[in-house]
């Protein structure tokens, strides 16, 4: 369980002479245990952000810190989800999850036993990444991150390249592994009904500069229905935050 402290952060691209502004003096701090979706139009600065808090991008103004620590470099700590799996080809799902982590050593084994368990990939230990479908590869890859007792899941569009009906699986699985581990979830997501099937608040980001535009709690009890009033009523509401945030179309002149 941690908290991730994200202060006055504003980091700018400069490209052949132009500046992007990726992010501008963006705040924002997560509860322990807390599930924090992030959405927002494409190049809002969703992914510069989670690098950050990722400390895979240190080049930026303004501070993060987990707990009381800054964050200065990438950190077992913060266990870091992408849309593609990055999983190692070469190596089997058991020796993918322990990774650096050697299989002989007796602890090690029973530590992949249980990530394998959780993430339900019984029988696959042997497996290659190449016999696995998208779904299961993602399982894996979040089972290697959390192998490591992340304080902190970080999770970019990690479901994005999946079909509807694993998506949703899988939605459920990061919900069960939420309650099970504590973790604290910071999750990147351009779908609406991911992230109020799942977050406790969702910070909607606007571009040009990328910022927070508007953050809103869900209170609703899980399990969520997709069709319930109430979910619908979220939904219109994060509809109209996202809408809000888009460029006004110029006038037409005749
Ligand atoms: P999102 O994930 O919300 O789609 P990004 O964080 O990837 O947005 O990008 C935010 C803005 O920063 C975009 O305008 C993008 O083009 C720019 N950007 C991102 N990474 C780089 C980079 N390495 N060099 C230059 N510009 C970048
Ligand atoms: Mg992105």
């Amino acid at each position: 369980m941690a908290t991730v402290k994200i202060n006055h952060v504003s980091k700018v691209f400069s490209s052949q002479g132009t500046d992007v502004h990726a992010l501008n003096d963006v705040n924002l701090e997560l509860e322990p245990h807390e599930f924090v979706a992030i959405i927002g139009p494409s190049g809002c600065g969703k992914s510069t952000l989670l690098k950050v808090v990722a400390g895979l991008d240190t080049n930026y103004e303004g501070t993060v810190k987990l707990d009381d620590d800054s964050v200065t470099g990438p950190s077992i700590e913060r266990g870091v989800i992408f849309q593609e799996h990055r999983l190692f080809p070469w190596l089997t799902v058991e020796k993918n999850i322990a990774a650096d982590l050697s299989l002989k050593d007796p602890k090690v084994r029973k530590a992949v036993d249980e990530m394998i368990e959780l993430v339900k990939l019984g029988g696959f230990e042997k497996s290659f990444p190449k016999q696995l479908s998208g779904g299961m590869s993602q399982r894996v890859a979040i089972a290697r991150a959390l192998i490591r007792s992340p304080k902190v899941l970080l999770l970019d569009e990690p479901f994005g390249a999946l079909d509807a009906f694993t998506r949703n699986h899988m939605q459920e699985a990061l919900l069960d592994i939420w309650r099970s581990n504590k973790t604290t979830m910071l999750l990147v997501t351009h779908d609406i009904d991911e992230a109020i099937f799942l977050a406790d608040r969702i910070v909607v980001m606007q571009s040009k500069p990328g910022r927070v535009k508007k953050i809103i709690p869900i209170s609703m009890q899980h399990p969520r229905s997709h069709t319930s009033t109430t979910f619908l009523e979220y939904r219109k509401q994060v509809m109209e935050a996202l809408s809000e945030s888009e460029q006004p179309e110029p006038a037409y002149s005749i």
